[in-house]
């Protein structure tokens, strides 16, 4: 294919594009803030699972606590109408004797029930340091990950930037050669991803790597200075 030294520069330049904007994809899609702002979501489900199994039992917990508080309510209100049957059964004392035992069932039972009812309160207690302790981890994924999203919209701003500014290169630069060799170097590009162009060097394809015979060396230069890789079809420069 026929080229000036300024069309090979010109294709070179649009492969250095190519190579950039390759690096810049990578860079992109390896940002290590994708990993954090996964693990923080992954980390969050989890915990709000926690934080669910610690409501429930909260809720039962405070259940159970108000019921006994009821029953304990209801008791005292009993303990205070046999006391005063028992004043004022007077001298009638089997009635006084039945009362009385009736007043240490619920005594009894009133003791049971406030010890329990310690016991469920130091439940609740340490119940409620589990959700503060819960919603202090919670604060702290969300802060990471909003820190994670911030640097990622800045990093990957600037490479998508610096993508989009390479590209534009890489157009100029085809804009500036032959309409044969921009299509070629297109539909290289097309086939062969993002190496197009090799240099015919000591008898090998630059880019291959692959040995060419020298009677195909001599029909390559016939063609210089730009030809095809007869191996791997690539753009061959051929000085
Ligand atoms: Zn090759």
């Amino acid at each position: 294919m026929q080229a000036t030294p300024f069309d090979i520069e010109s294709l070179l330049a649009a492969q250095q594009a190519d190579f950039d904007i390759m690096h810049m994809m990578r860079s992109l899609e390896e940002l290590p803030q994708r990993a954090i702002i996964l693990s923080c979501r992954q980390k969050r489900e989890a915990m709000q699972q926690k934080v669910a199994k610690i409501e429930a039992l909260k809720k039962e917990t405070a259940k159970k606590r108000s019921r006994m508080n009821d029953e304990d309510a209801s008791l005292q209100k009993k303990e205070a109408g046999v006391q005063a049957a028992i004043e004022a059964a007077g001298n009638d004392y089997r009635n006084a004797e039945a009362r009385t035992k009736e007043l240490d069932g619920i005594f009894r039972r009133r003791t049971a029930l406030a010890e329990e009812m310690a016991q469920l309160d130091a439940e609740l207690a340490k119940i409620g340091q589990l959700e503060d302790q819960a919603a202090a981890a919670l604060a702290e994924v969300d802060a990471q990950e909003a820190a994670a999203t911030e640097s990622f919209k800045q990093e990957g701003g600037r490479l998508k930037a610096g993508i989009a500014d390479a590209e534009r290169r890489r157009e100029e630069r085809l804009g500036a050669v032959t309409a044969e060799l921009a299509d070629a170097y297109r539909t290289t590009s097309k086939h062969m991803g993002t190496v197009v162009i090799g240099r015919l060097e000591e008898g090998r394809c630059g880019v291959c790597r692959a040995g060419i015979d020298p009677g195909r060396q001599i029909e390559l230069r016939s063609q210089a200075p730009v030809t095809f890789c007869p191996i791997c079809k690539r753009l061959l420069i051929v000085e």
